[in-house]
């Protein structure tokens, strides 16, 4: 199956990245959003980190304004039908998503590929509601999506080979690697780290360590590039209490239990980065921690 066409829905964090990534590629990109403003900021975004690529000298001038001419934005869904390839990287939640691929079914080709970006939605469940769960796939990339080399592969139950190996190729043309997980909850990647942040936050709610000391500890004596309760504000704490309870639902094993604490910082809206305090506060110069 040859893919030169992709429609991507959603404009946020995840789905500019990957407009970009697909675009230098040399794909056809169109990206769907139901915000107008979230497009506006996703092609701004796209824009920025090109630039930023160029200056670098990691990508030419040239390849820059290609890229940005491949990408189409659009309001409309039914738009995205005629693509080979769909990426739904819209907000994780199960309902918008089954939305999604059930407004789009009537516009689609027989042939096209569907793939969601969720990071702990099951495929299976989200396959079985469409109309081709042998061509639908969990293609899972890593935030920032542009610089982070990886590209979970995940295999619904009804998955056939040949869209597997299609996936396969296009990781490839990417110039990403792909590692292949089964389909269960938070598949690899998440599986693994997200319990070793809700450790963390643990080892902070216990009074074990300070925040500086825990991300100390961990940069300097396990070699992260980043603390895990900086990683933690870096993901997002509602998304990492979410994906704690997709593993303690999914799983059911009181080892996956969310630590209080991250309860608690979630439900003050103190999610992280993005809303301007976590477990640092980022609304000085330099982030301070609050614990
Ligand atoms: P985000 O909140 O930054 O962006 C989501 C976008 O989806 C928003 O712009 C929103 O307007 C749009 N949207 C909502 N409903 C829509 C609909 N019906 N049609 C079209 N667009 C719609 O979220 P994000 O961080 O980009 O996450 C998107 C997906 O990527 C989620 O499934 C998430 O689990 C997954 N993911 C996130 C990360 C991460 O680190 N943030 C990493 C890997 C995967």
């Amino acid at each position: 199956m040859e893919i030169k066409t992709v429609g991507i829905v959603g404009a946020g964090q995840m789905g500019n990245g990957i407009a970009h990534v697909f675009a230098l590629a040399g794909y056809d990109v169109t990206l769907n959003d139901i915000s107008q403003e979230a497009l506006d900021r996703g092609l701004a975004t796209i824009r920025k980190n090109l630039d930023r690529q160029v200056a670098k000298e990691k990508i030419a001038g040239a390849a820059r304004d290609e890229a940005l001419g491949r990408i189409r934005a659009t309001l409309s869904l039914p738009e995205l039908g005629q693509s080979d390839l769909i990426v739904e990287s819209a907000s994780e939640r199960e309902t918008i998503k089954n939305a999604i691929f059930e407004d789009l079914q009537p516009h689609l080709k027989p042939t096209t590929i569907l793939t969601s970006n969720t990071s702990s939605i099951s495929i299976t469940r989200l396959a079985s509601r469409t109309d081709r769960p042998e061509r639908f796939m969990g293609l899972h990339f890593m935030n920032p999506v542009p610089v982070m080399q990886l590209v979970e592969l995940i295999r619904g139950i009804a998955t056939d080979e040949a869209t597997y190996k299609t996936m396969l190729d296009l990781v490839d043309s990417l110039g990403k690697t792909a590692a292949s997980a089964e389909d269960f909850p938070a598949f690899i990647v998440n599986r693994i780290l997200l319990p070793m942040i809700n450790e963390a936050v643990y080892t902070l709610y216990e009074g074990v360590g300070s925040v500086r000391s825990i991300d100390t500890a961990m940069k300097l004596g396990a070699a992260h590039p980043m603390g895990p309760l900086e990683l933690a504000d870096f993901i997002g704490l509602d998304t990492c209490l979410a994906i704690m309870n997709v593993l303690y639902d999914g799983l059911a094993d009181t080892k996956y239990r969310p630590c209080p604490l991250l309860t608690k910082y979630v439900e003050a809206g103190w999610l992280g980065r993005k809303s301007g305090r976590g477990f640092y506060d980022y609304r000085g110069e330099t982030p301070v921690p609050t614990r």
